[in-house]
């Protein structure tokens, strides 16, 4: 860690290698893998449904009774196919999906006498887990001559590249990080993606061919959207959102320095993904985590199992409201994290030195809708406070002339149906679009349904021509 990290004034969660051990327990796969006599007697509980709807509930529209049926039969490789020519990041998915509000929910089985729907979850990391195929299981077909640029290699710009792959196109994915996988290297609990998942998909994925990944590649610092137009016959963005939310308060940053104890939850859960020794990271003993998404309870489950005391998560409404599922919120009080609503940050509170000693909050209340202040407050005394509240675009990625036309809705970036932007030739997906349920899993649909329509307009220009 540098000098000028938010959290250097603070402990390591652990010093010896026995701690790390320990530590790195707390971190294992959180939902065990099915066996394979498991799976077996887990898929005969589908009645493979006419019109079933779980279908419907899938984001990538995965045909999840006939794989279930394949697992039933013992075709593992065949239920693996179903799934991957849907979704091809179908392995990822299966472990950080909230099934629990798509397929599960609405599975028929999902009922009071049964208390338990189809586990399609885990019946799908199974297929996937269990695949054997000999090569991969995609081929391209026959080179297209097409060149496409994908922006980002996060679950929508593989996707698109892989879809556009089968369809004989050659892909180019420029990438501002080291490594590709975007949220799924970067920003995912580590024990919802354990032993380096995310990377064995998508060398996995890559197989197919004729997609290079080129690093370091910036839109709006290196990269301009004219050059990359320039350069190819279509473009797709999948930028993702750049930029943590800030909570607007004084004190936050002085002078462009950071506070110390006061940091973004993207950017701890960052260093947490890429750290080989979890010892290593620094510890806040008492925590405090604004916000009410995944995010959120990510980070407050995170540091309680890396040794924090007191964790608590902080949000401006109820419960109900909270856009992490009832499913990730039982996570989180399992692993002893405190939640507190109707509370809003009104100042940060510093020590002498200005570092972070707690928060004060101002308690809320819903009026004829509206959220107002009580005028009562709260305070939590806390070493570090890490921010959940929502991601927004990096304000430069756009920045470059041609890519400041395209048209916004709100604060992403306006696509049609079939995901194309107001520029012709340029398509966008996944977080940097709306509307965005921000899933992996709607990222992953939205690279293949670009691709779809990139592979469209490009072959009916080919037949004007
Ligand atoms: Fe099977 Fe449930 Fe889907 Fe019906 S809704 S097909 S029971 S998984």
């Amino acid at each position: 860690m540098t000098h000028s990290h938010p959290l250097s004034h603070l402990p390591h969660a652990a010093d010896s290698r026995d701690a790390g051990a320990a530590l790195e327990a707390g971190f294992s796969d959180l939902h065990p893998p099915l066996t394979s006599r498991q799976a077996i007697i887990e898929s005969q509980r589908c009645l493979y449904c006419y019109d079933a709807p779980c279908i419907q509930a899938c984001p990538s529209d995965i045909d999840i009774p006939r794989f279930i049926r394949e697992i039933s039969e013992d075709n593992i490789n065949g239920a693996a196919q179903t799934i991957l020519e849907q979704n091809i990041l179908g392995g990822s998915c299966a472990r950080v999906c909230p099934t629990e509000i798509l397929c599960e929910q609405s599975c028929v089985r999902n009922h009071h006498e049964e208390c338990q729907p189809v586990l399609i979850g885990l019946l799908q990391r199974h297929a996937i887990d269990h695949m054997d195929f000999d090569g991969h299981p995609f081929t391209r077909a026959a080179d297209t001559g097409k060149h496409i640029a994908v922006v980002g290699a996060g679950p929508a710009g593989l996707s698109c590249a892989h879809r556009l792959a089968t369809h004989g196109h050659r892909v180019t994915i420029f990438e501002a990080e080291p490594k590709p996988g975007g949220l799924n290297e970067y920003g995912i609990a580590r024990y919802k993606l354990t032993d380096d998942y995310a990377q064995q998909e998508i060398d996995f994925l890559l197989e197919i061919g004729g997609i290079e990944i080129r690093h370091g590649q910036r839109l709006g610092d290196n990269l301009t959207l004219e050059a990359l137009q320039a350069e190819h016959d279509a473009v797709f963005l999948g930028l993702g959102l750049g930029a943590s939310r800030r909570l607007g308060l004084t004190g936050e940053e002085a002078s462009g320095v950071a506070t110390p104890g006061l940091m973004p939850a993207t950017e701890y859960i960052r260093e947490l993904r890429q750290v080989s020794d979890l010892g290593e990271l620094p510890l806040a003993r008492r925590c405090v985590v604004i916000g009410a998404g995944n995010t959120a309870i990510d980070m407050a489950v995170q540091m309680a199992r890396l040794g924090a005391d007191d964790v608590t998560l902080v949000y401006r409404r109820g419960v109900e409201a909270m856009s992490a599922t009832g499913h990730e919120q039982d996570i989180a009080r399992a692993n002893g994290v405190r939640i507190v609503t109707w509370a809003t940050p009104d100042e940060i509170l510093l020590d002498d030195q200005g570092r972070v000693a707690g928060m004060r909050f101002a308690r809320t209340q819903e009026q004829d809708g509206r959220l107002v202040n009580t005028g009562e407050t709260l305070e939590l005394a806390a070493d570090a406070v890490f921010t959940a509240i929502g991601q927004t675009f990096a304000a430069d990625s756009l920045s470059d002339t041609r890519a400041a036309r395209l048209e916004p809705e709100g604060d992403r970036i306006h696509v049609d149906g079939q995901l194309r932007t107001s520029l012709p030739g340029v398509y966008a997906g996944g977080d940097c679009v709306a509307p965005g349920q921000d899933l992996t899993v709607q990222a992953v649909q939205h690279g293949k349904l670009a691709a779809q329509a990139i592979h469209q307009d490009l072959m009916a220009r080919q037949e004007v021509a």
